[in-house]
């Protein structure tokens, strides 16, 4: 087993952490403050290719193998979650829908300007009453003949990116008689198509500055060329995509935790009690300890599933334990970072603080806890267990 990454990987880790430092660290704690998703931050991801990483070169993408990508993640969520949810997860993850799924036009209008940054995208699956349970949508795509599109009514919750997305790739049913996984398709969604509303940023515990919505349909008409791939694949196309986005979520994770780790080293060796730095005291510096085995260990098990995918070896599951492991060590490592600064954890502005709220969100997002334990002991037990 070789555990080393490539010389390329190492160099590319090291320059995009100096561009993170530069140009995303810094603005971090004011995106969570004000509750608004930094454009700047959107237009320089796109300036240096981050938006293009998974993507072939024919649609403006420097395509890199998933583990690569998975270090990008990694850093762009050390220096901001809410950042890293926005541009990475939803907007980055929308292109992934088309790029697996879209045909050649789609690539070439949406891929295309997503890839450049001119475009940002979302991806609308969760509705009011349903997240976990993916069976129970009802938003509804009628078809009212053909050449003469589709009719979309329903409601969406929780979009990333619901407010500021110029296109939304969005789950609807299509054949309520089929079976449950023949149901759905995908669709894209412009802005500005008539009948289609995004509703006001929610506000958050965390990842404050990704801005959060719900979505409104009612008897929206898109042309039929806004099918994406084929109907009644969409639960097979949601399904695939999601398991990119744990995977997507496990970085989010493991750069939160990373920067936690970070954070309680310097402060342990600044602050002072009883004559000496806190480092000093085994209660802390043990907790520091106990922090870099999580992380450590949440970092091999997402680099592995990232290898996996690269490898073309079936990895869901492997994503799955991937991602409860650092979500839940991150929960962890930032409630204990906070605990490492005492009384000035618990203050606005201090950044333990910030990584306190975003850190829990990885345990709810793409796929809660709970469901990932579902997922690992049916591979483990079987269907009825
Ligand atoms: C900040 C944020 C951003 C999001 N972005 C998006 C997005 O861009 N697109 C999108 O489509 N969705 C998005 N979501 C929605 C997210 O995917 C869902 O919130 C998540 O899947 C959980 O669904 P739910 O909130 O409906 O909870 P529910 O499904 O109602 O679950 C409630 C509780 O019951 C548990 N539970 C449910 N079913 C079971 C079961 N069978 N066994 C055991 N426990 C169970 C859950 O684990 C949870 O603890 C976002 C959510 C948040 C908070």
């Amino acid at each position: 087993m070789d555990f080393e990454l490539t010389e390329e990987q190492k160099e590319f880790r090291k320059n995009f952490r100096a561009f993170c430092e530069k140009e995303i660290v810094p603005r971090a704690s004011r995106v969570d403050a004000e509750a608004a998703f930094s454009f700047e931050n959107q237009r320089c991801l796109g300036e240096i290719g981050f938006f293009g990483l998974p993507f072939p070169e024919k649609y403006g993408g420097i395509q890199k193998p998933i583990l690569t990508c998975t270090i990008a993640w990694e850093e762009l969520a050390r220096a901001c979650p809410s950042t890293f949810l926005s541009c990475g997860l939803s907007s980055l993850f929308s292109g992934m829908a088309i790029h697996l799924f879209g045909s050649e036009e789609q690539k070439q209008t949406y891929l295309r300007k997503l890839i450049s940054g001119e475009k940002i995208g979302a991806f609308a699956l969760s509705e009011p009453h349903c997240g976990s349970d993916m069976a129970a949508l009802k938003t509804e795509a009628r078809k009212e003949g053909e050449g003469r599109g589709y009719i979309l009514n329903g409601t969406k919750a929780f979009v990333t990116n619901g407010p500021i997305a110029d296109f939304v790739i969005l789950f609807a049913i299509t054949n309520p008689a089929a079976a449950p996984d023949r149901r759905m398709s995908a669709f894209i969604v412009e802005k500005g198509t008539p009948g289609f509303s995004a509703g006001p940023a929610m506000e958050k515990l965390g990842a404050r500055g990704s801005p959060t919505s719900q979505l409104t349909l009612k008897e929206c008409t898109i042309a039929e060329d806004h099918l994406l791939g084929a109907e009644g694949e969409g639960s097979r196309y949601a399904t695939k995509v999601k398991e990119l986005g744990r995977l997507g979520y496990a970085a989010y994770s493991l750069g939160v935790g990373q920067a936690c780790l970070e954070e309680s080293i310097r402060y342990a060796q600044e602050r002072q009690a009883f004559g000496r730095p806190i480092a000093h005291f085994q209660e802390i510096s043990f907790k520091v300890a106990d922090m870099q085995m999580f992380v450590d260990t949440g970092r091999l098990l997402t680099y592995r599933a990232g290898w996996m995918i690269d490898r073309g070896v079936e990895a869901s599951v492997d994503i799955s334990i991937a991602k409860l492991f650092t979500s839940e060590a991150a929960t962890w490592c930032a409630a204990n970072a906070v605990q490492i600064h005492g009384g000035y954890g618990f203050l606005k502005g201090y950044k333990v603080e910030r990584l306190y709220r975003d850190a829990k969100l990885g345990e709810i997002g793409e796929g809660t806890s709970e469901m990932q334990r579902r997922t690992i002991a049916r591979s483990l037990l079987g269907e009825g267990f």
